[in-house]
């Protein structure tokens, strides 16, 4: 069975790079029937924060990403890594080293000054003489001295490590008895059962070291994909500046989940040509496998583009419930279906959306001074007052093609283009220039408002003397 995890240490929000490593380790774990452990990396009590993890949890329940069993969290397994640290005492695997902080840097200047990598020196590793006094021992593990330390990565192939070129014996308890990172990692995915880990290619580095600890405990070596890094589109380091950082910003900026799970999903991983992924197909077809050995290009284009797809194929109702998200309640509307046929073509966010309804649904307080002046030229305000007694009239008004019956008249009796009475009466509706279709906004607020909104212009133009002779 493929078991695979996701380890965020709750230490800020979920940012993308980490949505998407939890997405392809779930998906693959779902196509193969598997689970998907989630695990809270909260060590460092320093740095955690259990807002955090609520963000975590959050995001996932938006975006519908289900973990297996319950959660996790390394604080939880304190005794777990003692009785560990342990066994490798005991074993001769481990040592407890007294280098006092200071001789430790002076360790590390001397290397320096001699051009030499940083490292332990090994100064206690088989010590066996009486310890110094007033110093808290951390304990190391004995790690391969010389080499080679070969990581079989499902993306990037074999990747060779030489022992004398990046281990020491690293510490794996510090001097407070917490155990580090490399040593937790390594255990926790033993113990839970995963043999399939996808994370960031930045713990590439930390992975000879985790194959240590797997090494001395006799636990098996999970297979690892390290998946390259999200860049801007300058080929750097995404930054704050080029997306959202925490992963519900795209919530508030009215993204769907569905939008941004087909998004995640193809930044660095590919199925053929195929763009639009449900997340059934994705959990079909996702195989860590296809995931590109190249950095991918985060490009918000392509998020926009994606949502305007989903926001035009999700069904109104559908819409509706994520609107309410927004304070915008159309699910008991009698106008819901025309309103949102109306805008779901149109608008790339959800946010966009709730300003093309608030701009129907709200009477105009001000009007557009640059689409007055284009608007109000000559007899405008005749035509539109007659227009209004058009409507005032209408007997069976209901249909945007009702409306559109009014409008064609009137074009028709004054000899008029369309644009001599589309131009006014959108700015008296809408209060600018741009917006939807007049006929279905007339249609959506009724014969009343309609008539209201033409005379309230009227008298705001008229009383402005904003019209243009
Ligand atoms: N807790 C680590 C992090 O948030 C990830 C550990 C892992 O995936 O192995 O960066």
């Amino acid at each position: 069975m493929v078991v695979t995890r996701f380890a965020p240490s709750p230490t800020g929000y979920l940012h993308i790079g980490g949505l998407r490593t939890a997405l392809f380790s779930y998906l693959w774990a779902k196509k193969n029937g598997g689970k998907f452990v989630l695990r809270i990396e909260d060590t460092d009590k320093a740095r955690n924060s259990d807002e955090a993890t609520k963000a975590i949890l959050e995001a996932f329940k938006w975006l519908g990403l289900e973990h297996d069993g319950e959660i996790q969290y390394q604080s939880k397994r304190g005794e777990i890594y003692a009785k560990y640290i342990n066994q490798l005492l005991d074993e001769g695997k481990a040592y407890k080293c007294y280098m006092s902080k200071e001789e430790l840097t002076q360790l590390r200047e001397t290397q320096m000054a001699n051009k030499q990598r940083t490292k332990y020196d090994g100064k206690y590793r088989d010590f066996n003489a009486t310890p110094p006094e007033g110093i808290e021992p951390v304990i190391r593990i004995k790690a391969p001295l010389t080499g080679e330390i070969i990581v079989k990565d499902g993306v990037k192939g074999d990747v060779s490590f030489q022992a004398e070129d990046i281990l020491d014996d690293f510490v794996i308890a510090r001097a407070d008895g917490s155990p580090t990172y490399n040593f937790v990692v390594a255990i926790d995915d033993a113990l839970m059962g995963i043999n399939e880990v996808i994370r960031g290619d930045d713990h590439l580095s930390n992975t000879p070291k985790q194959i240590v600890v797997y090494e001395a405990l006799g636990f098996d070596i999970p297979k690892f994909y390290h998946v390259p890094m999200i860049h801007n589109q300058q080929g750097k380091k995404l930054s704050k500046r080029d997306g959202a950082t925490d992963v519900m910003e795209y919530k508030t900026m009215g993204y769907t989940p569905q939008a941004l799970l087909n998004f995640l999903v193809r930044l660095g991983w590919s199925h053929g040509d195929q763009e639009i992924f449900s997340l059934q197909e994705m959990k079909n077809l996702f195989d860590p496998k296809d995931i590109n050995k190249s950095a991918s290009i985060y490009n918000t284009e392509k998020l926009d583009w994606l949502n305007a797809h989903y926001i035009k194929n999700t069904p109104n109702d559908e819409l509706a419930q994520l609107l309410l998200e927004f304070d915008i309640v159309l699910t008991s509307h009698d106008k819901k279906e025309i309103i949102l046929d109306a805008i779901k073509e149109r608008a790339k966010t959800l946010k966009e959306m709730v300003s093309l309804i608030k701009e129907i649904l709200q009477t105009p307080t001000s009007y557009d001074e640059k689409a007055v002046k284009k608007a109000f030229k000559g007899d405008a305000i005749e035509i539109l007052n007659a227009f209004g007694a058009k409507v005032a009239t209408c007997k069976n008004c209901h249909l945007p093609s009702d409306y559109h019956i009014l409008m064609e008249d009137i074009v028709k009796e004054k000899e008029i283009g369309f644009g001599k009475i589309g131009q006014p009466l959108r700015v008296a509706l809408l209060g600018k220039m741009s917006g939807v279709g007049l006929d279905t906004v007339m249609a959506i607020i009724g014969k009343d408002e309609t008539m209201l909104r033409i005379a309230n212009a009227i008298t705001a133009l008229v009383s402005s003397d904003k019209t243009v002779s």
